[in-house]
């Protein structure tokens, strides 16, 4: 079985962004563009996230601030917070960690945030956008990176049989307007769905999205099929795990991506490349 690794897609995508970071400073020249990522509360997740974001972000030549506020903050404090960041003209884009406190209304912020700093698509303009098929949004980070893996393996997508585990608005539903726009052939599964072992074995690229550890094993894999794990887990020994049982796919899977060191690692790659695509839409205004 061929794996499929993230760190030499996110290379890649390095240079895509140094090139495109080297046209942005032929028209602006010095300007760097600027992440911030905005965090609630201490979650040890949240916080190792967002340093090895900060970590991409500087290794890609970017910049990157952190901007975080207590658990409890007020919905209507964070709301005038959130909007001096969304209004600040040195914030070039938006990274906003989820899931937010329960007193927070999810929903005001993802309608609040300029769809042109919202990297990681989840303002309801990049959403229509995605759906129609119209590539000037940003798509959410970790669905992006999915089709990256893909392309950087040269493993086609147009014409084949694609299942997608999960339709959450943030990877499974967006992702699966994205393979559709590569004109893939998609199903996607949820709690609801009957036979899912069934229907994954008809897939010739079976993407695994359901957050649920080592969910998906031999019995749900086709023989031949490539293998995309966006499931990240810390299992009782404390190790990263993903959502397909990767030991035992290895005979059947042609190809699969590995937890850690596979699909995580594009998402920031991908979220770089978002940023200085909004550096050129803020400098395309100025
Ligand atoms: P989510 O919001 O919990 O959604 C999970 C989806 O999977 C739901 O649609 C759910 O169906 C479906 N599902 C759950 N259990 C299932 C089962 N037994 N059979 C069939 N479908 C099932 O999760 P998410 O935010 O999309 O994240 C999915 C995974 O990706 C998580 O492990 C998360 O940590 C990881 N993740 C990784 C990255 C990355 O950068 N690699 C980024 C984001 C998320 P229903 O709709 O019916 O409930």
């Amino acid at each position: 079985m061929r794996i499929l690794r993230g760190a030499e897609v996110s290379a890649r995508i390095k240079e895509q962004v140094r090139e495109e970071l080297e046209k942005l400073q032929v028209k602006r020249p010095g300007f760097v563009p600027k992440l911030a990522i905005v965090r609630l509360g201490e979650n040890p997740d949240d916080v190792s996230y967002e340093r090895g974001a900060i970590k991409k972000m500087e290794n890609f030549g970017l910049q990157a601030q952190s901007y975080s506020f207590p658990q409890d903050i007020s919905n209507e404090e964070f709301k005038a917070r959130f909007r001096e960041i969304n209004e600040n003209p040195d914030v070039t884009g938006i990274l906003l960690l989820k899931p937010l406190p329960k007193q927070i209304q999810e929903k005001e912020i993802d309608r609040m945030i300029l769809p042109e700093k919202d990297l990681d698509g989840i303002s309801p303009v990049n959403m229509a956008k995605i759906f129609m098929g119209d590539g000037t949004g940003f798509a959410p980070c970790t669905a992006e990176a999915v089709v990256e893996v893909l392309k950087a393996n040269e493993i086609p997508i147009a014409g084949k049989k694609i299942t997608i585990v999960g339709r959450s608005l943030i990877v499974g539903k967006p992702l699966s307007m994205l393979m559709m726009k590569e004109n893939g052939t998609v199903t996607v599964c949820h709690t609801k769905t009957l036979d899912l072992a069934g229907t994954c074995r008809q897939a010739e690229i079976l993407v695994a999205a359901a957050g649920k550890a080592k969910m998906l094993k031999e019995e749900h894999v086709g023989q031949d099929a490539v293998v995309i794990d966006v499931g990240i887990h810390v299992n009782d020994e404390g190790k990263l795990c993903g959502d397909v049982d990767f030991d035992s796919i290895k005979d059947k899977a042609s190809a699969a991506t590995p937890v850690p060191g596979g699909v995580g690692t594009v998402t920031t790659a991908v979220l770089a490349k978002h940023l200085v695509q909004a550096g050129m839409l803020m400098t395309g205004k100025g």
